[in-house]
């Protein structure tokens, strides 16, 4: 049972007994546990000393009254430590790094996820709602809310946090008790039921329509009270009957009568547009017994007695539902020709029903959150189980059929509207999928209300904005693909439409602009274009040059037919890419790599002449490179001592099946990290960078930077010279021939 408000925490206004609270949460842990438990409420009292709720009452005791939930639900003392601290970083002075150090990595993580949940509900409360209305979208902000949270406790503190919220919710003005009222039904309800907490479920349900619809709670309300005297008497009845039956076969049953919420009558009502008085089920009773065989038995014996009702039998032992719900369910018409509906579990069952997830470490781990990794399959496991709770949702299910939860990102739109977006998705990604002309205006974007650049990726649970300008602008850059702009292809397809729709001879310009400034960045002459349109099929250049415009054909394209053209036989004729090496399977001496120093003229020495694979050695000659010597070579092994100096390291060199040296100059306004970040764009295309040199001129701040690389082909050249083009200060980079 989840601790009603009324159990240890005063009503309203007193504190309770600290100790006494103490110890009833401490109850069951060891004393450093407890101590720790204790800690956690001597801050969170001192750091919300001056606050006080709405209903007037200290801040602190909404506190505690979250940790007793919290402990109701079995969790360790971790998560009831966090659950005293789980307001003090967003409402009082006290730090995360504090409460790190003061409580451990672990609290640290439970607060901070606590916390930054508690802004996604805030970021919707301060919505306008117009965008609320849709189920999908509670089902995004559910999503989201597990998505955020690492560690499943974050969730089940913030559920605790949400029930004693909504006990008090009475203290608010009714336009919040609304939003909240709806908030609750919409995502937290569903959040609890996900993960099998039924006890904090139905509470929150049951609140949740008392503010929402208060007619029918207060009609179905009273009505079970006023016909309780009557209820209670058949109840007894049955319970007397049941158990003299299973005392006679010897079967340990403990039976009790189970309050009907008044939230499931409602949606019974509702569904079945049927009357209060017409639902036979109203009385419950819940038998547990020991073991699942026992569940069985009494369920023969439940049948034997009275006759049982068609269609009301469910047998969750044998096929639990997807939230691991396990539970035989039957309705009889029992004593004086009433229905009454059963239930028959196993105390462990009846544990997992009313603990959910918690239940599960409870008995897999005695209570304690050791095992990391169970924690993560238990986890995926209800994610992935989500889809069942919405058999409507078929555009859902497909998804998952293709991606897991892990490869969308969850994010916010300054209304608190919750967009679902492919992993890697871009700030300009967004852009288009809020609408496509928010795309094509868009000029930059705010995430966190931070200026970030178009390429950002975007992560789970950051608030999206974007700054859009009076006309669409879209660039042609944001089709290249190297440059990262959209990760969609929903995304591209729209930017290139726009480009399509242009004038022809806007794209004939923006074409042909752009392949002279491809041809010249890759050293290349404008000829034979002609000849290129008519192998690509085009009537004339000018149709090329459009087609280049409106993104359908692309540079890349265009170059490769010109090097055909250019290079009918890359033997012979003076070619265009100089292959440097031959593809040859077997290494030759040329394959050397001087490590550290970069490309030296190397040379194999004649005396010991190495081959691939032999141990090699250099030394540095006067003005001949390095000579290439085998490490037992007697040469090497009589060289004089203060000839040593000159030996160095090298190896032999891996060998790609075919690279071309290449010039790259670059001319940038000078910066620190410039070349870091040249350098970083060859090595994560696996080029290596053989030389480099940089002039800066001291007046303009203009440095030249003069690159030698090897490249595979053509193509990962413009890759390459398009992701350097984009760093910051670059003006120009080019091939130099
Ligand atoms: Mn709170």
């Amino acid at each position: 049972m989840v601790a009603r408000a009324d159990t240890t925490t005063p009503p309203h206004g007193e504190a309770p007994d600290l100790t006494d609270w103490l110890n009833a949460v401490g109850q069951g842990r060891s004393e450093s546990e407890r101590a720790f438990i204790g800690k956690a409420m001597d801050c969170a009292q001192s750091a919300h000393r001056q606050q006080r709720r709405a209903s007037g009452e200290p801040y602190f005791l909404h506190c505690l009254a979250v940790a007793e939930i919290v402990h109701h639900l079995k969790l360790d003392h971790e998560a009831v430590a966090a659950a005293i601290l789980h307001d003090v970083v967003e409402d009082t002075d006290v730090t995360l790094d504090w409460v790190r150090k003061e409580f451990g990595e672990n609290v640290a993580r439970l607060v901070d996820g606590v916390t930054k949940m508690g802004r996604i509900g805030e970021m919707r409360e301060n919505s306008d709602g117009k965008h609320r209305s849709r189920p999908s979208d509670s089902e995004s902000i559910r999503k989201l809310l597990l998505a955020m949270a690492e560690d499943v406790r974050v969730v089940l503190i913030k559920l605790a946090d949400r029930l004693h919220n909504m006990r008090t919710l009475r203290y608010l003005s009714e336009q919040r008790q609304q939003r909240i009222a709806r908030d609750t039904l919409e995502i937290y309800a569903p959040l609890a039921n996900r993960l099998g907490i039924w006890q904090v479920k139905w509470e929150l349900e049951d609140l949740a329509l008392r503010y929402l619809d208060p007619e029918s709670y207060h009609r179905i309300a009273s009505l079970l009270d006023g016909r309780r005297i009557d209820r209670e008497r058949h109840i007894e009845l049955v319970k007397s009957r049941l158990g003299a039956a299973f005392q006679a076969a010897g079967i340990k049953a403990e039976i009790t009568g189970r309050p009907k919420h008044i939230y499931s009558i409602w949606r019974k009502m509702q569904r079945k547009s049927i009357d209060f008085h017409e639902i036979f089920d109203v009385q419950a009773v819940r038998v547990l017994v020991d073991s699942p065989g026992d569940c069985y038995a009494v369920l023969g014996i439940v049948h034997g007695l009275w006759q049982y009702v068609p269609n009301e039998f469910d047998d969750y032992v044998a096929n639990p539902k997807s939230n691991n719900y396990r539970s035989l369910h039957t309705a009889v018409i029992g004593p004086e020709g009433k229905a009454v509906e059963v239930q028959i579990r196993s105390h462990e069952m009846h544990d997992h029903a009313e603990l959910g997830i918690a239940a599960h470490w409870l008995y897999k781990e005695g209570a304690h959150f050791d095992s990391g990794f169970e924690r993560k399959v238990v986890w995926l496991r209800q994610l992935l189980e989500w889809k069942e709770e919405e058999p409507s949702a078929d555009e859902f299910v497909d998804r998952f059929k293709s991606e897991s939860v892990e490869e969308r990102v969850y994010v916010l739109t300054p209304q608190g509207r919750v967009i679902d977006m492919p992993a890697g998705a871009t700030a300009l990604d967004f852009a288009y999928h809020i609408h496509t002309d928010v795309g094509h205006r868009c000029r930059g974007v705010k995430v966190n209300g931070r200026i970030v650049p178009l390429t950002y990726e975007l992560r789970t649970g950051e608030q999206v904005e974007v700054l859009t300008g009076r006309q669409a602008k879209p660039s042609r850059d944001w089709i290249n693909p190297h440059l990262g702009y959209l990760k969609t292809s929903r995304a591209r397809a729209k930017v290139r439409h726009w480009i399509k729709l242009q004038d022809r001879d806007i794209n004939i310009a923006a074409g042909r602009s752009a392949l002279e400034r491809e041809l010249h960045r890759l050293g290349l002459s404008n000829s034979h274009l002609d000849e290129v349109a008519v192998r690509l099929n085009f009537s004339d250049v000018d149709s090329l040059m459009a087609a280049l415009g409106r993104g359908e054909t692309q540079t890349g394209q265009v170059v490769s037919v010109l090097m055909h053209i250019l290079e009918p036989e890359p033997e012979t004729a003076a070619p265009l890419l100089v292959p440097n090496r031959r593809a040859a399977r077997k290494r030759s001496p040329d394959d050397f790599r001087v490590l550290g120093v970069g490309n030296l003229l190397t040379n194999p020495a004649r005396c010991c002449r190495p081959v691939p694979d032999d141990p090699i050695v250099g030394y540095i000659t006067r003005g001949r490179g390095v000579t290439i010597h085998r490490k037992d070579c007697s040469s090497v092994l009589r060289l004089k001592e203060e000839d040593r100096d000159r030996l160095i390291d090298v190896e032999w060199g891996d060998s790609p099946d075919k690279v071309f040296p290449v010039h790259i100059c670059i001319t940038a306004f000078d910066r620190p990290g410039l070349l870091r970040d040249v350098s970083t764009i060859l090595a994560n295309d696996r080029i290596s960078m053989l030389g480099v040199s940089t002039r800066t001129n001291t007046k303009d701040m203009i440095a030249n930077m003069d690159l030698q690389a090897e490249v595979t082909d053509i193509a990962q050249l413009s890759r390459i010279l398009d992701r350097i083009a984009q760093l910051s200060n670059v003006i120009e980079v080019r091939r130099k021939v």
